[in-house]
């Protein structure tokens, strides 16, 4: 028998297409009042701009590229495919003078570019800390950081390490590092010491920038004490910058003499001068690890123009921004979500960007709905995790609040289950708001199929259709069409220009990882997800799930994304997750794991009535053979499902894959005990 499957190779779960079940048919075009404002509002107009881009790709890229400002222009748009691909090749720009001096310089100068909630509340429930940054503001703040690196010796081409909660200091951060050339590498402020080190030392970071604590469902995180334990295993760091997070000395926190400083002291030292430097458009920008929802995260390189580019157009035109908007993206800096549409891509577009710092249920289940009706946030964009805790908690904490600010909502991070897509459209959108459902990865840079919001139809489930520029297509392992419905590997086979260059010091992995697993005709590797997904006749995507996680019932190849979301579809089913284990008859047998919204009792007669249920909605072939009740399932930091771990428990009882990124440890124990 084989082993179970964490270290499965790819090649063996890729070699066929896969089968859809799922019938979803409810389609909603553009709200007529969002199409007449949007940028692009209509479909022909979309279908015409697509197809220019992918006639054309360079003069489409190239007008966009025109739209940022360059210290000295390109001599080519693209040189190069695959693996060994670059953009702007000769180009000189920095993309901190995009982000901030572009707007400080005119007339966004006074406009808010940073608007920040902490979690801290008084007694009355109500947030006691706010902060607004405008572009003139920021523009102070960056240079000002930027000189106390570069009093701290850091170079262009450094690697700097950041190891903070969700707060403007950590966005100065960020361009203060791309306003010098220096490299980082966001650690997620939630990580143990030991996931600090390891990346740490894989980029050979030599200075940290961290906060003595945060504050995170009403406790204190204590940051520094954690980066203290980290610096153990860390030789090389000579500096820790440290920003004072707490209003008082917090309670526990130590500076090391000759290594620590504190961020305010240094930034009294220092001038609020300091030009951006020209960086050449391959120049790296930053390092960023992956979730791990697969396997052991892999740190990927981002470099400059391109990158630049793409999260600019994108959040233009995906978000449709516009100078009035108070955009709201509730993901973490830690991950790319956080790089390129919290940071990079708004603030390119001038937008004014909402940043909270703490949990969505504290004090209470409401907050985030608190915030959106507070600050009239019109732009908001989640993960299909906190949809379906929203869902979880019911629907009077979000009736409680004045909506009527939003206009477009977006998701990303998992396939959203049809289900949970319709709550967010009717309770939070109010069927007046456009969805887009975003798909893309660490790898892509920013996002490569969703619908543009005036323009395309969405369905539930869907994340519809690719981005301009964006080739993507539906193959077998032999790189060979997949037809219309049927499932199949998603590859995508023109370059873009956010493409991740390389694995840092790991070019070899890259290569294999994304670029040797499907080849085209000519024999050359073609961009591989490691995602599945099927195109309907519509030409729209919809993503199945992990080709590593594909259940093989009786020849039946199936996505998990389908199975889960005909459980999540039950009225008393809050999430569900479904993976294969292996059965003597029919091959692997399907083991799903569920939770339950509030308020329901896992009895044996329900455990019958799911199992009943997903045979009725979408065939006998996907009815659950185990069918568990948990209180929670594994999930990465970020918020996903890590399959692989459920997959590890069903086949052997036990986990010993990585599980660095995982959210709770306590839930793996606790399905141990639910076993027995
Ligand atoms: P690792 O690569 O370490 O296993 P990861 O793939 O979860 O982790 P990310 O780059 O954060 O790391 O996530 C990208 C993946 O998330 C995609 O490959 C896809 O599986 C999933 N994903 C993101 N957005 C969507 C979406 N809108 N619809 C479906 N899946 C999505
Ligand atoms: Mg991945």
């Amino acid at each position: 028998m084989s082993s179970p499957g964490t270290e499965k190779p790819v090649i063996e779960a890729v070699s066929q297409t896969f089968d859809s079940l799922m019938r979803e048919d409810r389609v909603f075009p553009p709200p007529p009042e969002f199409a007449a404002k949007a940028y692009i509002g209509s479909a022909e107009a979309y279908e015409r701009m697509y197809a220019e881009s992918i006639a054309d790709p360079n003069a489409f890229w190239a007008k966009a590229a025109g739209e940022l400002e360059w210290f000295e222009p390109w001599t080519s748009v693209l040189e190069g495919s695959g693996a060994d691909a670059t953009w702007f090749a000769g180009g000189k720009l920095n993309l901190s003078h995009n982000c901030v001096d572009r707007h400080a310089r005119g007339a966004r100068k006074d406009k808010v570019a940073l608007l920040w909630e902490g979690e801290l509340c008084g007694e009355d429930g109500r947030p006691k800390e706010i902060r607004k940054l405008t572009y003139g503001q920021l523009h102070e703040e960056v240079q000002r950081f930027a000189n106390v690196l570069k009093a701290q010796g850091v170079k262009k081409g450094d690697r700097v390490a950041i190891y903070m909660g969700l707060g403007p200091e950590l966005a100065i951060a960020l361009l203060s590092c791309a306003r010098i050339g220096a490299i980082h590498s966001v650690i997620f402020g939630g990580f143990a010491a030991h996931a600090i080190s390891d990346r740490v030392n894989d980029s050979d970071c030599q200075i940290i920038l961290t906060q003595d604590i945060s504050y995170r469902r009403g406790g204190e995180v204590k940051l520094k004490q954690i980066v203290d334990e980290a610096m153990a295993k860390c030789p090389n760091v000579r500096r820790v910058i440290v920003y004072q997070r707490a209003p008082h000395a917090a309670s526990g926190i130590s500076m090391t003499p000759g290594r620590d400083v504190w961020w305010h002291q240094e930034m009294a030292k220092v001038s609020g001068f300091c030009p951006a430097e020209p960086m050449d458009s391959e120049d790296p920008l930053y390092i960023l690890y992956t979730s791990g929802t697969t396997g052991k995260p892999k740190g990927l390189v981002h470099t400059t123009g391109g990158y630049s580019v793409q999260t600019y157009l994108t959040s233009k035109y995906i978000f449709d921004l516009k100078e009035e908007d108070v955009y709201w993206c509730t993901a973490d800096i830690g991950w790319v979500t956080g790089h390129s549409y919290v940071v990079y891509g708004p603030l390119q577009n001038g937008a004014t960007v909402l940043m909270y710092e703490g949990a969505p249920n504290y004090p209470a289940n409401d907050r985030f709905w608190q915030i959106v009706d507070d600050h009239k946030v019109s732009i908001f964009y989640t993960a299909p995790t906190a949809i379906r805790a929203f869902i979880k908690w019911g629907d009077d904490w979000v009736k409680k609040h004045d909506l009527s600010s939003l206009r477009l909502l977006g998701t990303v991070g998992e396939p959203i289950n049809p289900e949970a897509w319709m709550w967010y459209h009717r309770e939070i959108g109010k069927e007046r708001c456009p969805i887009v459902d975003t798909w893309w990865q660490t790898e892509t840079g920013s996002i490569l199929i969703a619908p543009i919001p005036g323009a395309v139809s969405t369905k539930p489930g869907s994340a519809t259709k690719p981005f301009f520029g964006v080739a993507p297509q539906i193959v077998t392992k032999e790189g060979e069409p997949v037809p219309a419905g049927q499932g199949g590997l998603l590859v995508i086979s023109k370059p873009w220009p956010s493409i991740a260059r390389t694995i840092w010091g790991d070019h070899e992995r890259y290569v294999q990882t994304y670029f040797s697993e499907v080849k085209g005709h000519d024999g050359k590797g073609i961009y591989f997800t490691g995602d599945g997904a099927r195109r309907d006749a519509d030409g729209c995507f919809w993503l199945m799930g992990r080709v590593d996680d594909v259940i093989n019932v009786s020849g039946h190849r199936l996505g998990t994304m389908e199975i889960e979301s005909a459980l999540v579809a039950h009225g008393k089913v809050a999430e569900a997750a479904v993976v294969g284990r292996p059965d003597e008859l029919k091959g692997q047998a399907i083991a799903a794991f569920v939770t339950l919204e509030e308020g329901n009792e896992p009895t044996e007669e329900l455990r019958q009535e799911l199992r009943k249920w997903v045979a009725k909605e979408i065939g006998a072939l996907a009815r659950p053979d185990d069918l568990r009740f948990t209180q929670m399932l594994p999930k990465t930091r970020s918020g996903k499902i890590m399959r692989r771990l459920l997959r590890e428990l069903a086949t052997t009882g036990e986990v010993k894959g990585d599980t660095t990124t995982l959210e709770d440890f306590g839930v793996l124990a606790k399905l141990r005990e639910n076993d027995e």
